[in-house]
């Protein structure tokens, strides 16, 4: 009785947090894919310690990244993790092991009338972005993830992929067809994003396979115009109802540098996902019913910020950047909140936890 007292207490106190913090309406869930402790340390320590984005978090957490199959995961478990709540095996998205549907957080969010979109600088059928509307038993079927993204009821989706739906519909025009009878605004490029029109919904394909390493205020820019959109829409007209919407933005290609152990290029990955935080988080100080969350799939490389002298009893000797793996490592990752509900997600949790909150907060 006692206990059952304590915890109606601590939920009814967590509710309140949630509810002096205001309800939340939209989610932007920031995933830097391979960003371990380890890159944002990195960020500081480059940065001579000066606040960085991540140090303005106005709370924190850990999750542990695990699969079902593999004590360290690959992208396709790990992103179907924290979009559906789902431990899976490495390599399947959007299923769990037994090959049955798992539903993201994004098809939670359309059934509740809330707009949803993705912005990543891959392609938009790798295994990050197509945990979110696909779901299929290999991430590398993806022809077939192209034409899922066609049947997903996405609002927004911009990054590269051109490619894979030429090789799924013969060639870029009939790609075109598909694109508009699936009832998308299809958009090639950031200039011609940058005029869309804010209520249609729109796919941008911007380059055929990865929208590039070292692409600078991309991601800024594509978070920004997707922030526009969602708004427009989840405000819109008709059918559209005034639910708020979720969006999910990867820095993608951290991952890549970390397999190719370039701390340099990292860097600038990273450099361009904190812009793109900044655009989230400023855009949550202005809308207050915003929770931006900022997380990582999983590490890569194993990064370690070490002395350049092994004596570092002596004063600065230098530091050197010391990869342990071109693979990814099983280190636990930080989760970043900003913003409304930031208070409710703290704690050392399963990645599987993080999304369980998530829709809990939009249900
Ligand atoms: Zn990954």
């Amino acid at each position: 009785m006692r206990r059952f007292t304590i915890c109606a207490m601590a939920m009814l106190l967590s509710i309140g947090t949630l509810l002096a913090q205001g309800p939340v309406k939209n989610i932007i869930y920031m995933i830097g894919d391979g960003m371990g402790l380890s890159s944002v340390s990195m960020m500081q320590l480059i940065n001579n310690y000066e606040p960085t984005i991540f140090d303005q978090a106005e709370n924190i957490a850990l999750q542990k990244t695990y699969s079902a199959d593999n004590r360290v995961t690959d992208s396709a478990a790990s992103g179907t993790a924290l979009a559906t709540g789902v431990k899976t095996n490495n390599t399947m998205l959007g299923m769990r092991p037994d090959l049955s549907h798992a539903e993201s957080i994004m098809e939670l969010a359309q059934r509740k009338g809330m707009a949803t979109g993705v912005v990543v600088t891959t392609y938009l059928q790798h295994a990050t972005p197509a945990a979110f509307y696909a779901h299929i038993d290999s991430r590398h079927k993806l022809a077939e993830i192209s034409e899922q993204l066609l049947r997903s009821k996405l609002d927004v989706a911009i990054g590269g992929g051109m490619a894979f739906f030429e090789e799924r519909y013969g060639d870029k025009e009939e790609a075109q067809k598909a694109i508009a009878e699936a009832g998308f605004e299809y958009v090639s490029s950031m200039e011609e994003l940058e005029n869309a029109d804010n209520n249609s919904r729109t796919l941008a394909l911007v380059s055929d396979k990865e929208v590039g390493a070292d692409s600078g205020s991309y991601l800024a820019e594509a978070t920004s115009k997707a922030l526009t959109m969602l708004e427009a829409q989840s405000k819109g007209k008709g059918k559209r109802s005034k639910r708020g919407f979720v969006l999910m933005v990867e820095g993608s290609l951290i991952d890549s540098m970390g397999h190719g152990n370039n701390a340099e290029a990292q860097q600038k990955e990273m450099e361009s996902f904190m812009q793109a935080i900044k655009v989230a988080v400023e855009y949550a100080r202005q809308h207050p019913d915003t929770l931006v969350v900022v997380t990582a799939d999983h590490e890569t490389g194993g990064l370690a910020l070490i002395s350049a002298n092994a004596d570092f009893n002596l004063s600065e000797q230098g530091v050197e950047f010391k990869w342990s793996t071109g693979g990814h490592s099983g280190q636990m990752v930080p989760i970043y909140l900003y913003g409304a509900g930031a208070e409710w997600i703290n704690g050392i949790m399963e990645n599987t936890e993080l999304n369980a909150k998530l829709k809990e907060l939009i249900k």
